[in-house]
């Protein structure tokens, strides 16, 4: 699993520029070849397109530190919160707030994903169609 969290540089291989900043060191889904804004050559990056992703680099997509760390958060709160008199009334609450603290990240990973489905299919349609896996 690709469950690390710290800070990472991702660098430009030719001149060593930063590109991009981030916590969560699992590729994500984006454009998998880019252009550096420094030195103008081209080089593969830390990103992925969805159909390009091993398994396991999926798993840690959709299962990122920021979701293990909500569900770490939400069990602490179900430990914490049973001194209330309505359990149930406390329980449908926090999975209120839940779905509407996870509901943006499930959403731009869906649009991510789509996006990159959109791309390949418009650089190789009939390859598309061959290694579209099956969900
Ligand atoms: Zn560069």
């Amino acid at each position: 699993m690709y469950l690390h969290i710290r800070w990472t540089n991702f660098k430009c291989p030719h001149c060593g520029a930063t590109w991009a900043s981030r916590i969560v060191s699992a590729p994500r889904v984006g454009i998998e070849g880019r252009t550096c804004t420094k030195c103008g050559r081209e080089f593969f990056s830390h990103d992925r397109e969805w159909v390009h992703m091993t398994r396991g680099e999926k798993r840690g997509y959709l299962l990122s530190e920021w979701v293990i760390g909500w569900l770490l958060f939400y069990a602490l709160l179900f430990i914490i919160v049973p001194g209330s008199d309505d359990k149930l009334g406390t329980v449908l609450i926090l999975l209120g707030v839940g779905a509407v603290m996870f509901s943006p990240l499930v959403l731009a990973r869906v649009a991510a994903i789509r996006q990159s489905n959109a791309r390949i299919r418009a650089i190789a349609p009939r390859q598309f169609k061959l290694r579209q896996p099956r969900l």
